[in-house]
């Protein structure tokens, strides 16, 4: 899979595709990446990248020919050109569909993502009609770049990839299945005054299973009811989970 990221401080992000799992994953030629600089694009004297909104109010604008000539260059072709080539452009906005698990699962399928990082009060808006497919906000809260939203999207997409972690360390992971993850516990075995859930030294594989799914439900139903509800209105649960369901509901009225 592979990443365009665009953007006026390429440092940032590549110094995130340089460490950890994401750094080895390039290193093995799992994920790819390139950084535009749209300040590259701006060719007048000062390479000017912004300017003042039209109809006044505060602040600065990005500049459509700059972005304009850096989407081009990093092979996203106007809506209306026929050549147009199945990279999927994505702006982080705040006025973006809300990015979750189902959107990092979407993305994690595409061969290659562009992101283009706004930053001032963001870009104008004839870039996001001409070349933008989708707009991704990663919560209802403004930050100053789209920098830290692009790796948000980056780190939740690229450990989806085949052969980044093991597929049965994502199965049980937060999201997955619409329930959160179980308690997790590690040596020692009493910390101060707080032992380790018996069960899990038991060695019985079937009640340490049953144990982690009830525990999963429990914890859902508590923090994310919200998550449960879309569970059972989607049919995402199977007999096991709804009848877990009922008696823990049971056990709380
Ligand atoms: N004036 C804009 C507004 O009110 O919607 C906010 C612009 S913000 C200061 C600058 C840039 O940060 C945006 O162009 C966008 O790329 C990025 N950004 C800010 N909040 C974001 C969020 N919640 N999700 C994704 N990107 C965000």
């Amino acid at each position: 899979m592979k990443y365009t990221v665009l953007t006026l401080f390429p440092e940032i992000i590549r110094a995130f595709f340089g460490l950890s799992i994401l750094g080895r994953a390039v290193e093995e030629g799992i994920v790819e990446y390139q950084t535009v600089n749209i300040r590259d694009f701006a060719w007048d004297k000062h390479h000017s990248c912004d300017d003042a909104p039209y109809g006044g109010g505060p602040g600065m604008l990005m500049k459509p020919e700059p972005l304009g000539r850096a989407l081009e260059f990093a092979g996203v072709r106007p809506k209306d050109d026929p050549q147009r080539a199945g990279k999927r452009s994505v702006y982080l906005s705040p006025s973006g569909r809300p990015f979750t698990q189902t959107e990092a699962e979407r993305f994690s399928a595409e061969p290659e993502l562009v992101l283009l990082c706004g930053r001032y009060e963001g870009i104008d808006q004839r870039i996001i009609e001409r070349y933008i497919d989708e707009e991704i906000s990663i919560g209802d809260y403004v930050l100053s770049s789209g920098e830290t939203a692009a790796l948000v999207v980056i780190d939740a997409t690229y450990r989806l990839a085949e052969r980044v972690i093991a597929p049965e360390s994502l199965a049980e992971e937060s999201f997955s299945g619409g329930l959160l993850e179980y308690p997790q516990y590690t040596r020692p075995e009493m910390y101060g005054i707080l032992p380790v859930p018996e069960v899990l030294l038991s060695g019985h594989h079937e009640n340490i299973r049953r144990w982690r799914l009830e525990k999963r439900l429990e914890k859902t139903l508590a923090l994310r009811p919200d998550l449960i509800r879309r569970g059972v209105e989607q049919g995402l649960f199977d007999r096991e989970i709804c009848a877990l369901l009922e008696k823990l509901k049971l056990e709380r009225d």
